[in-house]
């Protein structure tokens, strides 16, 4: 079953609780209104009732109506009041006066009925030839008692009512349709933006992820609503563009090294060759294989860094101490190039840090350094206490890297463009990587660096639990 849109959800309850509220306001105004005439009759019926009483005087036993036939009013009030009047003997209940009209419908009552009306005077209705209501009361008269009873028509009365029900009645549906038709307009005033929006929306494709929705500039929801899809398409923008980045880094990174083995495979076999041959060229192909293992590696974990499948096991360390166990790794690299090594790590610095991951950031960092300074250079590691962070610093009198260059170290598969960077090997990988193992340990990598000149890598770590992270991050550095 299709749902139903905004619009008529907005719509249907409108009309509903509209129709709910002018049926309550009706059906009170209809009943207020028929009470107020109600007791207003009542009263005109007393007025005419106990007026009547004040002209009937006796000729003996029987009552004559006494009054100044010049006084129209008086007249007037006598033709109302006497007009449907009875006037009951109290003793025996019959009748002994009543008006023409009283005779000819027959509305005088019997005698027990009269005698009954005596003990308790009241308001009685009839609706034999017409909607009459009575009112009648007891007066007493030369030591007799009588009962008096004066009626009016309803008629007037019931017309008045049922005119004003039929009009409310027809008021209803047309009331109902023209609030339906107001909320349907102005509910589509109101969403006709997010129409616009979802069209907007709907042009943009992955394939034109630069494009944004139109703000119409008046801060409302639907203008906060394109500002956060905006957000949206600009992070899937940049989390596309470095996919694409990343995809074409891989292809470059496998290319290079299948193209190699591919060579040198086909060149080996395309003349016989003597054993020495074929172990040289395995030689170098398992040297090839060694750096396809190496990307694979890098990739691996950077896919499980970002899928936050990557935890840390903190602990309490000294950082010179791990830095100096690292130099006597990297010292005969660095004897065979010919570079110093120079350590300043002779007080311990205590850290919050898991050592597998520290010293594989570590080792990325020294290793750089050795790689990019040529023969006849030195390297300078360094471990402090600085501002209650425990401090890293890796100086080099290398290559340096660019100013151009220095904001992209840290992307992946950047390298940067100085021909003995580029001949030196590697995947540009190593400084994603240690980014992200520092910020795990909510750290700070920072560089300084001047092409010709050196490079300078600062790396801070907690010293303490309270500033390390309770839980590994994420995804610190996709
Ligand atoms: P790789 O070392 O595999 O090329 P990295 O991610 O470790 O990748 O480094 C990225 C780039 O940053 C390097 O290719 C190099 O251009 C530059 N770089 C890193 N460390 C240094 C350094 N100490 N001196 C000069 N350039 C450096």
């Amino acid at each position: 079953m299709k749902a139903l849109g905004i619009r008529s959800r907005l719509t249907v309850p409108y009309a509903g609780l509209f129709l709910l509220v002018v049926v309550i306001l009706g059906s009170a105004f209809f009943r207020v209104l028929s009470s107020d005439l109600d007791r207003e009759l009542n009263r005109r019926l007393d007025h005419l009732c106990t007026g009547l009483w004040g002209y009937i005087a006796f000729d003996g036993d029987k009552p004559v109506l006494t009054f100044n036939r010049e006084d129209h009013s008086v007249l007037e009030f006598l033709r109302t009041a006497s007009r449907y009047y009875q006037l009951y003997d109290g003793q025996s209940g019959r009748v002994v006066a009543q008006s023409e009209d009283s005779a000819l419908m027959h509305l005088a009552v019997s005698p027990a009925d009269a005698l009954r009306l005596l003990r308790h005077p009241g308001f009685d209705e009839t609706r034999r030839f017409a909607p009459l209501r009575f009112r009648s009361i007891v007066f007493h008269a030369s030591g007799r008692a009588y009962v008096l009873r004066v009626g009016v028509s309803l008629a007037d009365d019931e017309t008045a009512m049922r005119q004003i029900r039929d009009v409310l009645l027809l008021l209803l549906p047309v009331a109902v349709l023209a609030s339906v038709m107001v909320t349907w307009v102005i509910s589509g005033k109101a969403l006709k933006p997010v129409r616009e929006l979802r069209l907007a929306a709907h042009d943009i494709s992955i394939s034109n992820l630069n494009r944004r929705l139109p703000s119409r500039g008046s801060g409302d929801e639907i203008d906060l609503l394109a500002a956060t899809f905006n957000d949206v398409f600009l992070q899937l923008e940049e989390s596309v563009n470095r996919m694409k980045e990343f995809t074409a880094g891989i292809s470059h990174e496998l290319r290079t090294p299948l193209a190699c083995l591919q060579g040198e495979a086909e060149l080996a076999l395309a003349d016989a060759r003597m054993p020495d041959c074929y172990r040289q060229v395995l030689t170098s192909q398992l040297e090839e294989f060694h750096k396809l293992n190496r990307l694979i590696d890098a990739l691996l974990l950077l896919a499980r860094a970002e899928a936050g499948e990557i935890g840390l096991a903190l602990q309490r360390l000294d950082l010179s101490t791990l830095i100096a166990g690292l130099v006597e790794q990297i010292r005969f690299i660095a004897d065979t190039r010919h570079v110093h090594l120079e350590l300043r790590c002779d007080s311990p610095v205590p850290a919050i840090a898991d050592p597998q991951w520290l010293e594989r950031a570590a080792l990325n960092l020294i290793d750089n350094a050795v790689k990019f300074t040529p023969a006849g250079g030195t390297v300078t590691l360094e471990t402090a206490v600085h501002d209650g962070w425990a401090t890293l610093r890796t100086s080099d009198t290398g290559i340096g890297i660019s100013e151009r260059d220095l904001p992209k170290i840290f992307d992946r598969f950047y390298r940067a463009d100085g021909s003995r960077s580029k001949a030196v090997e590697g995947i540009g990988l190593g400084l994603t990587i240690t980014k992200w193992i520092v910020e795990a340990h909510h750290g700070t990598i920072a560089v300084e660096s001047m092409a010709g000149r050196g490079s300078c890598f600062t790396v801070q770590l907690p010293t303490t639990r309270e500033t390390a992270p309770a839980l590994p991050p994420a995804q610190a550095f996709l």
